[in-house]
C-alpha cells in the first residue's frame, strides 16, 4: 500500500502540535521553528492577506516524491522511494556530501552544520517508527530487538522499551492505525496520513463539494512528476510561497542525464572521498568516545 499525507490548510489553526510532535519524535529541541533545518522536519508560517485580512498558517515537509531527484543524485543510496510511499533516509549510508540538497526542487534535505560527523537530514514520513511493532522485545542491556535478534534502530539509534511504547503511542491513530506522529498529533485533522490515492479522492472531494472555500488545485498532485504530500488551501499556493512553477515530469530523469555526462572516474572518485571522509569522522568519534572512557575510568578511580 502506498501511503501519503494530506495537510488542509483551510483547516489549520496554527496550533504546532504537528511540530512538536516531529520534535519530540526524534529528539530534537522544541522550538517554535519557522524554517527547515537538520532538526526541524516541518515548520509552520504565518500569511496574513493583505486584502481580506485572513490568516493561514502554513506547513511545510518533505513532499515525499514520486520519482525523488534526492534519492537519483544520491551516489551511496542513503535515500530511498519505498513501496510505502515514504522516502526514507538510512543513517548509516548518508556521507553528507549534499547532492540530495542540490537535486530537490523544494529545497528540503537540511546539513547538520552544527555536528562534527554532519550528515544530511529530512522528514522521512516516520517510517521506520511506524514500522516499530509491538510485540518486539527486549534484550538483556535493555535494547528492543526484533524477532530476530537484531536491535532494532530508529534514526540510527538503538531503542529501548520506553522509547518503543512512546513511538507506538505517538503512531498510533484514534482508529488504531499506524500514522506518522504529526498527523496523529493534529487536533484538527488538518493533517490526514492515510491510503495514497484515498486522498487524493478525499481532496478533489472537499475542493467538488466546497468549491467558494478552496483553491482548485491539489498541491503535490502534479508536481515534479506527482508527490506523497499534497495541500489544499484558499489562498493561491504561489502567495503562499509554494514553488509553483515547477514542471509536471519526474526530475530523476534530468538527474541522471547529468551523471550520465559525469565520466565515472568522477562519480568513483566521490564515492571514494565520501568514504575517506566518513572513514575520518568515525575515527574521530571513536578516539573521542575512548578518550571520554578513560576520563571516565579515572575519574572514578
Ligand atoms: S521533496 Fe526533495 S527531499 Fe523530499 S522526496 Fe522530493 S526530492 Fe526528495
Ligand atoms: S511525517 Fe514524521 S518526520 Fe515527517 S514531519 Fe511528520 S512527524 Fe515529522
Ligand atoms: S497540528 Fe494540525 S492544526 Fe495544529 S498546526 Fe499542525 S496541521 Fe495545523
Amino acid at each position: 500500500m502506498s501511503h501519503a499525507i494530506l495537510v488542509d490548510l483551510t483547516e489549520c489553526v496554527g496550533c504546532g502540535a504537528c511540530r512538536d510532535a516531529c520534535q519530540q519524535i526524534h529528539h530534537f529541541p522544541q522550538v517554535e521553528a519557522t524554517s527547515l533545518d537538520a532538526q526541524n522536519f516541518t515548520t509552520l508560517r504565518l500569511y496574513e492577506n493583505p486584502e481580506s485580512g485572513t490568516e493561514t498558517y502554513i506547513r511545510q515537509m518533505c513532499q515525499h516524491c514520486k520519482e525523488p531527484a534526492c534519492a537519483s543524485a544520491c551516489l551511496v543510496g542513503a535515500l530511498e522511494k519505498t513501496k510505502d510511499g515514504a522516502v526514507t533516509w538510512d543513517a548509516n549510508k548518508c556521507i553528507g556530501c549534499r547532492y540530495c540538497m542540490l537535486a530537490c526542487p523544494f529545497d528540503i534535505p537540511k546539513y547538520e552544520w552544527g555536528s562534527n560527523n554532519p550528515k544530511v537530514r529530512k522528514c522521512t514520513m516516520c517510517y521506520q517508527e511506524r514500522h516499530v511493532r509491538e510485540d518486539y522485545e527486549v534484550d538483556d542491556a535493555g535494547y528492543v530487538i526484533d524477532r530476530k535478534g537484531k536491535r532494532v534502530t530508529v534514526d540510527g539509534r538503538e531503542i529501548t522499551a520506553e522509547e518503543r511504547d512512546t513511538i507506538l503511542e505517538m503512531t498510533t491513530n484514534y482508529e488504531g492505525n499506524r500514522a506518522s506522529a504529526c498527523s496523529v498529533a493534529c487536533p484538527m485533522e488538518a493533517t490526514i496520513f492515510g491510503e495514497r490515492s484515498e486522498l487524493v479522492a478525499e481532496a478533489q472531494r472537499r475542493i467538488r463539494e466546497n468549491p467558494d472555500s478552496y483553491v482548485h488545485k491539489v498541491y503535490g498532485l502534479k508536481e515534479v512528476g506527482g508527490t506523497s504530500v499534497f495541500y489544499l488551501s484558499n489562498v493561491s499556493f504561489e502567495s503562499l510561497g509554494f514553488r509553483t512553477k515547477l514542471e509536471e515530469t519526474p526530475l530523476p530523469e534530468k538527474t541522471w542525464r547529468v551523471l550520465e555526462k559525469i565520466p565515472d572516474i568522477v562519480v568513483t572518485a566521490g564515492v571514494a572521498l565520501g568514504a575517506v571522509y566518513w572513514i575520518t569522522n568515525r575515527r574521530e568519534e571513536v578516539r573521542r568516545f575512548e578518550d571520554e572512557k578513560k576520563n571516565r575510568i579515572k575519574t572514578k578511580s
